[in-house]
């Protein structure tokens, strides 16, 4: 299976079951994909343990980003999704987010 997710390439963090990486195409910086080793294409095909270990692993990545980049929130999201008819590798995304990005949105007194 060429799976890019399998290759696990480029790892910040990583523990039994998972592990974590910069995305390639970071929709903010610090921008981290938390993936389990395996190749698992949904949330509800992980095992308990996978599971533990994707919620440490995001704990971590928080932890890590908080040190470099000290962003004012996060966004955590699961990305399950088909490409070319295939089901995708399953993975997190943690997004920081920035006090900066949101003064662009207007805010009522
Ligand atoms: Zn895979």
């Amino acid at each position: 299976m060429n799976c890019k997710y399998c290759q696990k390439r480029d790892y910040l963090l990583e523990n039994e079951f998972a592990y974590a990486k910069f995305d390639t195409n970071p929709t903010t910086p610090g921008h981290m994909l938390i993936v389990p080793k395996r190749h698992v294409t949904d949330y509800n095909y992980l095992t308990e343990q996978e599971k533990e270990a994707m919620h440490q692993l995001v704990d971590m990545s928080k932890d890590a980003l908080a040190g470099i980049y000290n962003p004012s929130d996060y966004n955590l999201s699961m990305n399950v999704c088909e490409a070319n008819g295939q089901a995708e590798h399953l993975y997190f995304n943690l997004i920081p987010k920035y006090a900066e990005a949101q003064n662009t949105n207007t805010e009522i007194a």
